[in-house]
């Protein structure tokens, strides 16, 4: 088996991250902040539980980060991995909390995203990096993994329901 970079190993535990959401009926999306080679924080998807437009896995991670230090400013080098790339809101925490590097895994469709476009605008006057595709078949998979399922469950409801109409008649 091929050896794990430093970043595939950060990204796993993003994706570990985004399967403890998927167990509990999340769209599976993780994320974590590594800090001097150590994941200080991870997150996940909450959105369907919390009921919040703003409980995305990467929220999750960087307000438990920032947290962690008593910082909205996130410590020199601090990285954020996530399983999906950013939407503008967690792209735009993740400037404001000053991270240095973003990685991400699957790619969002085309143009949806602005993670590339807000990370040039340079905002805050802060420089951060952006790196796509990392386990992006992994993380790819455990997206549509979980699209695939819910539709087949939906038929099956739907299914189900037509039988009882059929029963009733
Ligand atoms: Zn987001």
């Amino acid at each position: 088996m091929k050896k794990l970079t430093r970043e595939e190993k950060f990204m796993r535990r993003a994706i570990t991250a985004a399967k403890r959401g998927l167990k509990q009926g999340e769209v599976p999306i993780g994320a974590v902040v590594v800090v001097e080679d150590k994941v200080v924080a991870s997150g996940y998807n909450r959105r369907a539980k919390l009921q919040l437009a703003s409980a995305h896995a990467e929220m999750m991670a960087i307000d438990r980060a920032c947290k962690k230090f008593a910082s909205w400013r996130l410590p020199e080098g601090a990285e954020l991995y996530v399983t999906l790339e950013p939407c503008p809101m967690c792209m735009g925490a993740a400037l404001n909390a000053r991270v240095d590097k973003v990685y991400f895994g699957a790619y969002e469709q085309k143009g949806r995203s602005l993670t590339q476009e807000l990370a040039d605008a340079n905002l805050l006057n802060h420089k951060t990096e952006v790196v796509g595709g990392v386990l992006e078949e992994e993380c790819s998979a455990l997206l549509t993994g979980f699209f695939v399922e819910m539709r087949r469950k939906a038929k099956e409801e739907k299914a189900k329901h037509s039988q009882e109409e059929m029963e009733e008649k």
